[in-house]
């Protein structure tokens, strides 16, 4: 009989981010195919008798492309196995997990998708960032900011997001200048402020505070992964962070959480 493949979602990093479903269907894998933004605390979830397979992605470049990612999914699907394919953030932003989805369509495959939160909301409200908030923002966009599609003129249209309050980039690191050029160019302030937070909702977090005239000149030094918010709402920080302040009470240890869910009857 034909197993079945579940795309997952991760979460941005914390692993008290992932969802029950998650981590019952985690926990219940054959075989578990991971993106290289997954922590490790996420991947202890899974049963020792498991299968972990790395499938790189960093920005682009995959360590395994994404015709041999399918056909793994294919095959142990076929095996019978039950197969997780997990991802950063939520399957179905950005990451190819729509990709994966169709793929499994394609060949009657069954398969389900369970939602993560996505680092593009989970990480700016780990640096204290509303994206919306009433008065100052009413909406938000989440774009990629891949320098492939960066290249195509017509991929990203920057004269519609200067229509929107706030403006979240992923894998915008490398293009974060040019991105700052075009946002102004299409409109928006210079002096607008700006926030990069590294590795957000983990112990390395990092925030970088700028405006969009010093990104597009002289932009501060950040590394991947990072989210890249831009607007107004970024200025709440100053009274809003709350994970550099956070007490650690020792309760809040991932695995003693999971033990005590696990326990219920
Ligand atoms: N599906 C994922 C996004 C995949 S694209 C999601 O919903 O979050 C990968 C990009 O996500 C990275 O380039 C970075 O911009 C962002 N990202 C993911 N995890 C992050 C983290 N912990 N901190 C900062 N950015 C992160």
């Amino acid at each position: 009989m034909t197993g079945r493949v579940y795309i997952v979602g991760a979460g941005p990093g914390d692993p008290e981010l992932l969802t029950i479903k998650a981590f019952r269907i985690l926990h219940s894998a054959d075989v578990v195919i991971y993106d290289r933004l997954v922590g490790k605390d996420i991947l202890a979830c899974v049963k020792p008798s498991a299968l972990l397979l790395y499938a790189g992605k960093e920005d682009g470049h995959h360590s395994l492309s994404q015709n041999s990612i399918n056909k793994l999914l294919l095959s142990y699907a076929r095996k019978g196995y039950t197969v997780v394919r997990l991802k950063g953030g939520d399957p179905f932003v950005f990451g190819r997990g729509g990709e994966e989805a169709m793929f499994l369509a394609s060949r009657g495959i069954p398969f389900e998708v369970v939602p993560g939160i996505t680092s593009a909301v989970g990480v700016p409200i780990y640096a204290g960032i509303p994206l919306t908030y009433r008065g100052v923002s009413s909406s938000f966009a989440v774009v990629t900011g891949r320098e492939a599609e960066f290249k195509k003129e017509s991929a990203i249209d920057f004269g519609s997001l200067s229509g929107i309050d706030t403006v979240v980039f992923l894998m915008a690191v490398s293009s974060r200048r040019k991105i700052a050029e075009r946002l102004i160019q299409a409109g928006r302030p210079p002096g607008e402020p700006v926030a990069f937070i590294e590795e957000g909702t983990t112990d390395a977090q990092r925030v970088v505070l700028s405006t969009l005239e010093e990104v597009a000149t002289t932009p501060p030094e950040v590394r991947p992964p990072a989210v890249f918010v831009v607007g107004k709402v970024v200025m709440f920080r100053e009274r809003l962070k709350w994970f550099e302040k956070r007490v650690h009470t020792g309760q809040e240890s991932f695995h003693e959480g999971i033990g005590y869910i696990m326990e219920q009857p």
